[in-house]
């Protein structure tokens, strides 16, 4: 009992001593993006959650690649394109890693988290969707986990049902244990949404969908840079990610799914690659990952995304999600010192992400101002209508957070809301 004691004890201390020991000074100097000026200011980049910005490492390892390695992958027996296609599945290999996924076919390559969910949608929504079918989202959701599906209940006679949420920004789950019903054939929630900062309670809900057999797509575009998340752990159906949101370049993304159900589901789109055999009066498939890759892929930021993840891992996720929340809770205290200020979305489990307004000055007013300060934030709908209309405003202020940003950041967007105030009289 004791030696447990210690061992958790002095677990608990090594880790704390890991993330003080982490020099955020020198990890924000490896991006130079951040390095410049914006209208004569030092740039203050707070708008992490529609794209985040990529090491040096990765820059490098991109430019390295167009400079000295490009070549076409898979179908190349000459050196280059042997090593391209090397570098480019070795990507592959970290990702399983980075997700804890089971096995190497259980991870697709895609342009990013739309891309993904489209593929389920439309492959998975095409073979098993019938009519009267019903499609559970939430309220919460980013429009790309909304629009695919409408997309494939209008070809198949299926409807969505939408789990609600509490005006805090968290789902509604008596509600959504309602909607489970027979006629549930999927259940597409927002891991993390990017409009509230909200961290669904995703293990409930996938364990009462798998109670009946429903299978969970989970879009995981603010959920994965910023915290450890491991599929066998979860036991998701199908999970959706972007690269740029995580350090790595656009362009590319990543569909996780179970392989039993991959491998059931047709092919998305068709073309070189994903293919076995060809003739004019049939054609089978080729095995998983690459049916589901039809076409030349985007090699170069493919191989950069497995740079982004060794740096990621070099810090590692878990000093990445607990910084992260020491910034979301110096912003959120100091933003909430400002008077007029409305922070949207109040969950009690938040990632780095606070949306808010500033009296009834329009998002859009105050983010040109903030801009002019040398503040990047993000301001609008975040693609998410649905939670707009929920609170009845246009939309909101976003900063999103990440492990680069510092606390003079934060105070520096507290100056420029005042400036914003008193410009707006
Ligand atoms: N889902 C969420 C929660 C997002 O935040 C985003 C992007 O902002 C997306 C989906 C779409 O990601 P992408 O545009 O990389 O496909």
């Amino acid at each position: 009992m004791a030696t447990t004691e210690v061992l958790v004890m002095e677990d608990t201390i090594k880790k704390d001593t890991t993330r003080l020991t982490t020099d955020w000074q020198a990890v924000r100097k490896q991006f130079p993006v951040l390095q410049q000026k914006v209208h004569g200011q030092p740039l203050v980049y707070l708008d992490n959650g529609a794209s985040s910005q990529m090491p040096q490492s990765t820059i490098d390892r991109i430019n390295r690649y167009h400079s000295a390695e490009h070549s076409n992958v898979h179908r190349g027996i000459h050196t280059l394109s042997q090593r391209g296609t090397d570098y480019y599945e070795e990507t592959r290999k970290k990702v399983k890693k980075f997700i804890n996924a089971r096995h190497l076919e259980e991870v697709i390559y895609t342009t990013g988290t739309t891309d993904s969910i489209n593929l389920v949608a439309q492959s998975y929504g095409r073979k098993y969707f019938r009519e009267g079918d019903e499609i559970i989202l939430s309220e919460m959701e980013h429009h790309a986990n909304i629009v695919p599906w409408q997309m494939i209940a209008e070809q198949t006679g299926a409807v969505l049902r939408v789990i609600p949420m509490t005006d805090n920004g968290e789902l509604k789950m008596d509600d959504f244990h309602h909607l489970l019903s027979d006629r549930t054939k999927m259940v597409a929630v927002v891991h993390v949404s990017n409009a509230l900062g909200t961290i669904n309670p995703v293990e409930e809900i996938i364990e009462a969908a798998h109670a009946r057999d429903i299978p969970v797509l989970l879009d995981g575009a603010q959920a994965v840079p910023h915290s450890v998340v491991d599929m066998q752990k979860l036991d998701v159906d199908f999970y959706a990610f972007s690269a740029h949101k995580m350090c790595g370049p656009t362009g590319f993304g990543i569909l996780y799914g179970k392989k039993e159900l991959l491998q059931e589901m047709p092919p998305y789109r068709g073309g070189g690659d994903m293919i076995d055999k060809v003739t004019f009066e049939k054609t089978t498939w080729n095995d998983l990952p690459h049916k589901f890759e039809a076409g030349t892929p985007p090699i170069a930021v493919g191989i950069g995304l497995g740079t982004s993840l060794d740096y990621l891992n070099e810090i590692g996720m878990e000093q990445i999600e607990a910084r992260e929340h020491e910034l979301l809770d110096y912003a959120t205290q100091e933003l909430s010192k400002i008077e007029d200020v409305r922070i949207i979305g109040s969950s009690a489990k938040k990632a780095s992400v606070i949306s808010f307004l500033i009296g009834d000055i329009h998002p859009t007013d105050a983010g040109t101002i903030l801009d002019q300060k040398g503040i990047a934030v993000r301001t609008g709908h975040h693609c998410a209508q649905p939670v707009m209309q929920h609170y009845n405003i246009p939309g909101t202020v976003r900063a999103s957070l990440s492990f680069y940003n510092n606390e003079e950041d934060i105070d520096r967007l507290v100056e420029g809301i005042k400036y914003v105030k008193e410009f707006f009289g």
